[in-house]
């Protein structure tokens, strides 16, 4: 998609900090961090919200959280612990429709979020 940032990104046109790729996935740190590790998981194929994602698309989704958990380990997080979060829809704070799986960590999080 040539007006989503994200596929930019994947096509090398905007530049990242890339921590993590497989055939399915791509993660980099966010360009505006919410927390001293923060990593955004992104897959390869376009789906603009998790609700755009159809059943064929299940095993990608997995394949996202595998990733997380290796970006977790990648920051340094993975026993202090992190948070995974996927916001789905503007109403939720989503605004790079492209769906990415945020990895935080490095801080203490409070529950419910904000
Ligand atoms: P969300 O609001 O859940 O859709 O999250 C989008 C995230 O993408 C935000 O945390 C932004 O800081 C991050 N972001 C936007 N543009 C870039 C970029 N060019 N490189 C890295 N992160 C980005």
């Amino acid at each position: 998609m040539k007006d989503c940032v994200f596929c930019r990104i994947l096509g090398g046109e905007i530049p990242a900090t890339t921590l993590y790729e497989d055939d399915a996935t791509v993660a980099f740190r966010d360009v505006n961090p919410a927390a001293p590790a923060h990593a955004l998981v992104i897959p390869r194929k376009h789906i603009a919200t998790l609700d755009d994602a159809t059943a064929a698309d299940a095993e990608l989704l997995g394949k996202m959280m595998w990733a997380a958990r290796a970006v977790a380990a990648e920051m340094g997080v993975a026993k202090s612990g992190y948070r995974l979060v996927m916001n789905t829809h503007a109403g939720a704070g989503q605004s790079v429709f492209h769906i990415h799986l945020h990895v935080l960590g490095g801080r203490g999080f409070t529950w419910p979020p904000g």
